[in-house]
Order: C-alpha cells, then structure tokens, then sequence
C-alpha cells in the first residue's frame, strides 16, 4: 500500500528541512572558521610589523631585546616568533616552537626572500597541533621574520559550534517534522471531510453534497466541482427514472387490453388446436411482461418516493393462492409442483404490493428449482405475525451469495442465472414492499436441499366480538 499524503507531505517537508538546515549549518561554520583565522591573521600581522619596527630601531638588531617588549602578553604555548638568516638558519627564536630549523620549508623562505611579499600559510606541528604562520621580509635587511600562532582556540570554537549543531539538528527535524505533520493534517481535514461524505452518497442519496471549505481555496473549488458533478448526476439519474416510470406505465393498459384480447379470442371455442397453443403462449408472455412491468413501475415509485399503499384487511392464504394460480402456467411448463398450504392468516397491507411479493418469490422458486421439484406457499399466524412461506426443493442458494441476494441487480449463480431470464430486481423490490409494510422478509437456503423465503407481517387484530 502507497504511504498516505498526510506521511509524504511530512517526509518531504522533513526532507527540504534537514537539506536546507545542513546546507546552512555547513555555511556558518565556513564563516565562522573564516572569521576566526582572520583573527588570528590580523594578530600575527600587527605582531610581526612590532618586531620588524622593533629590530630595525635597535642598533645590533637583537631579537630577543624586542621579544621581551613586542611579545609581551603572548602566551608562548599560543604564540612563536623566529628571526632567520635568508638562508633559513634561526637566528634567534622565542615562543612556544623554540625550534633550531625554520618552522615552514624553505620554499616559503626563500618565496618570501624573493618576492618580498608576506607569506601567510598554516602548517602542522609534530603533535598534530596547527599553526597559522606569517613570514616577512625585513626591509633593508637580510633578515626574515616569521611569527605564528596556534589555531587550537579557533579550532576547538568551530568543533564546539559543529556539536551544538549536530545536537540541536535532529531536536530542530523533529520540531519540523511535528510541525509538518500538523500542518498537512490540518490543510487535508476538508479532504477527509469531503472523501468520507462522497463515500457516503450512493444512489439513493443523491441530494446530499460534499461540505465547501470556507477558505475559497482550491480545495474548496475541488467541493464545488464535485457537487456540480452530483448535481448533474442527480438530474441524470431523476430523468432515468422518471423514463422508467412513464414508460411502465404506459406498458400497462396495452397489456391488459392485449390479456382481456387474448383471453376473448381463447374463450371463443372456435379454434384450430394450434392456434390455441400460440394463443397461450402468447397470453404466458404477456402476463410475464406484465410482471416485470409492474415491478418496473414499483421501483420507480420507491426510488421517486412516491410509493402510495392503500392498505385494507387481506388474507395472506388468498393472495398465495391467487399468486399460485397465476403461475401456474409457468410451473406447468417448469414442471414444477405448485401448492398452497396452511390457515387464513389476516393482515391489513396493499394487497397489489402484497401480490407483488408473493409472485417474485414463486416465481423465483419455479424458475430456479429444476423440473421434478416442489414449490409450496405456506400461511399462517405465529404470535402476533402472519406468516408467508415460499419453499422450495430446488438447488438452494450458496451461503456466500444469501446476504446479497437482496441487493438491487444482484444475481447469484452467473451460469444458471442466464438460463432463467432476470433483472436481479425481483427479490430487492418485494424487500422493499414488505418492508414498507413494517414488515420482514428473511431467507435461509441449503445447496441441494432448497431454498425458503419467509414474509412475516403484523397480523390483523381480530374484530371486537358484538
Ligand atoms: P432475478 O430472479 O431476476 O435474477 P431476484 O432478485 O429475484 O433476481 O433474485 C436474485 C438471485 O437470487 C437470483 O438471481 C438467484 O440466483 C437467487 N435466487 C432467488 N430465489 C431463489 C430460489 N428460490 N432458489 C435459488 N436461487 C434463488
């Protein structure tokens, strides 16, 4: 998995930071050290031109006259002085090198003798000690002149001004790193906010829309845009439906008048046998289109919210009774045996709507269950309920599929499923009927055993007697 945005802006953060800190940590050290040495530069500058005014004042030019004087004050572990011959012989020396050779290499010397310019360098003493070195040539005088000073001081402020810097460093990451963390959490809220309430709008919820950042950034032009988007969505899916419910109602009186046409012309008696058989099946497919039509409709009604019940007393036995002689065509061709059993069993529902639920599920189990088998609706009253029992033997209903067989469109068995002609719709909507009537429709199912889809309603409270 991708590490999250709220991590990576971090880390990126964190990254620039450590980058820019180092590079400018580098930097004031570099200045720092550069300071320092120019310090020391300075110093040795003045001191040797001490010594050169002092040599030259004194009549025999005797070193250590001067040392004494222009020396003074200078700690000898910090600071040398040497008087050479321009061949490079110590003439005199004083300081902390007390030295017989020349401290720097000849070719320094004899750079100095030749040029007459300072030379400024550093060197490293035996014990791996440095020194900032000043060689001059005395004027008028075949003398040279080197002063030095050890670096130690300066050295040990810049290693001292490295260390605070390696330990305040990762103490100052992490301060940026808490900071960046906070920082893209809060600049990411309105996405969260935005990511969990689009998660949240489905189909049926349409009408709500994203929260708009009050900020006007472009997080808050991303919310519009999204809810522009759902608008059109909106409108796109009511004109869906609306398309669904015109034209299902408009199927509706051509296929009644097609069924009473159909049913005149069988009831003539007058003919052929083969005509008879056309005729039926003609009448068959007319009442299935009737069905899925009059699903149809009722979906739309549910999705527009426009689902009217008229409810009345009805008897469950009578309606699984009318629902099983309706189908009884269709088992017959299935060779599926239908039945009825059980008692009166009053609830007072929309008896359309109930005719609607008792017809999907027979018809469920007609279709699915391979011929041989038995399709039986069962009433009753348990309690306060009345009960509506479609069972079936056929093949049952795998246990991975049973929680999602009353989603919308939802089809178990691909394979055996497009043997039968379906929408996934039938099961979905009588759900949703009964559940309109603040009832419950449950299924259980064993593969290879059958299936049972049970409708339990309020039952009718029995008439006050008198
Ligand atoms: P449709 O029948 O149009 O496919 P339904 O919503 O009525 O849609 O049913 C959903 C699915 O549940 C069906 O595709 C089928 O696989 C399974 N199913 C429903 N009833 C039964 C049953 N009695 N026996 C076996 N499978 C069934």
């Amino acid at each position: 998995m991708r590490m999250p945005l709220k991590t990576r802006l971090t880390l990126l953060f964190v990254t620039m930071f450590a980058v820019i800190v180092a590079a400018w940590s580098i930097f004031v050290v570099f200045v720092v050290r550069a300071d320092l040495y120019a310090g020391i530069d300075r110093a040795l500058d003045s001191r040797a031109s001490q010594l050169a005014v002092g040599l030259q004042g004194s009549a025999d030019g005797e070193f250590q006259d001067i040392t004494d004087s222009t020396l003074v004050g200078l700690s000898p572990t910090e600071a040398t002085a040497q008087l050479l011959s321009s061949t490079g012989t110590v003439l005199e020396s004083s300081g902390d090198t007390m030295s017989v050779d020349a401290i720097v290499s000849p070719e320094v010397l004899a750079r100095a003798e030749r040029t007459h310019a300072a030379q400024l360098l550093t060197i490293s003493a035996h014990d791996g000690e440095h020194f900032r070195v000043l060689v001059v040539k005395l004027t008028g005088a075949d003398r040279l002149i080197l002063v030095g000073a050890s670096t130690e001081n300066a050295d040990a402020s810049v290693k001292r001004l490295i260390l605070i810097m390696l330990l305040t460093g990762p103490l100052a990451l992490l301060a940026a790193g808490m900071g960046g963390w906070l920082l893209a959490q809060r600049a990411l809220r309105p996405v969260s906010r935005m990511t969990s309430t689009a998660a949240r709008i489905g189909i049926d919820a349409l009408s709500e829309r994203v929260p708009v950042p009050t900020e006007g950034d472009e997080l808050a032009g991303l919310a519009v845009t999204l809810n522009n988007m759902l608008s059109r969505l909106e409108a796109g899916v009511q004109a869906k439906r609306r398309l669904v419910a015109d034209a299902s109602h408009e199927l509706q009186t051509p296929l009644a008048v097609m069924r009473t046409e159909l049913d005149v012309s069988l009831a003539s008696g007058t003919l052929p046998p083969d005509a008879v058989e056309v005729l039926e099946s003609a009448r068959e497919e007319t009442d299935r289109m009737t069905r899925i039509v009059r699903n149809l409709l009722t979906l739309a009604h549910f999705d527009e919210g426009t689902l009217r019940l008229l409810p009345v007393p009805v008897d469950l036995h009578e309606v699984a009774s009318e629902a099983v002689s309706s189908l009884a065509t269709l088992a017959r061709e299935r060779e599926v045996k239908v039945g009825v059993e059980g008692d009166a069993a009053e609830v007072v529902a929309d008896p359309e709507y109930l005719r609607v639920v008792v017809i999907n599920l027979l018809e469920n189990a007609i279709k699915y269950s391979g011929p041989g088998s038995t399709a039986t609706v069962t009433t009753g009253l348990d309690d306060d309920d009345a009960l509506l029992t479609v069972s079936d033997t056929g093949p049952g209903i795998p246990a991975d599929a049973l929680p999602h067989i009353f989603d919308r469109f939802y089809r178990a068995d691909a394979s055996r499923a497009h043997e039968n002609s379906g929408s996934g719709l039938g099961l979905a909507i009588a759900c949703e009927i009964v559940e309109a009537h603040r009832g419950k429709l449950t299924a259980e199912s064993e593969q290879g055993v059958g299936s049972r889809f049970v409708v339990r309603l309020t039952a009718r409270e029995p008439d006050p007697i008198g």
